[in-house]
């Protein structure tokens, strides 16, 4: 963990840089990503660089026209009925 010099801009609370799982959506597809983000001691925000955030955008994208096949699967995602 490595502290950061910035502030959160939520609540003023100190910011240490982490790595997080990030999970991304676009149309019936999920990714999930590991990425460092800069995360909230205080109330948990994770603020992320910008070209992660185009990373992000890139990959939904992706998902969104089911470009998917350069993507490794590591599972299968499932919907379950709110009466389960
Ligand atoms: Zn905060």
């Amino acid at each position: 963990m490595k502290h950061v010099n910035e502030k959160c801009a939520v609540c003023g609370g100190e910011l240490v840089e982490k790595e997080v799982e990030k999970l991304l959506r676009g149309g019936n597809h999920m990714a999930s990503l590991k990425v460092s983000a800069e995360v909230c001691l205080h109330c948990g925000e994770r603020f992320y660089s910008p070209l992660t955030v185009e990373k992000f955008e890139k990959i939904e994208n992706e998902l969104e026209s089911g470009d998917v096949d350069h993507f490794q699967a590591v599972g299968r995602a499932f919907q379950v009925a709110a009466s389960f």
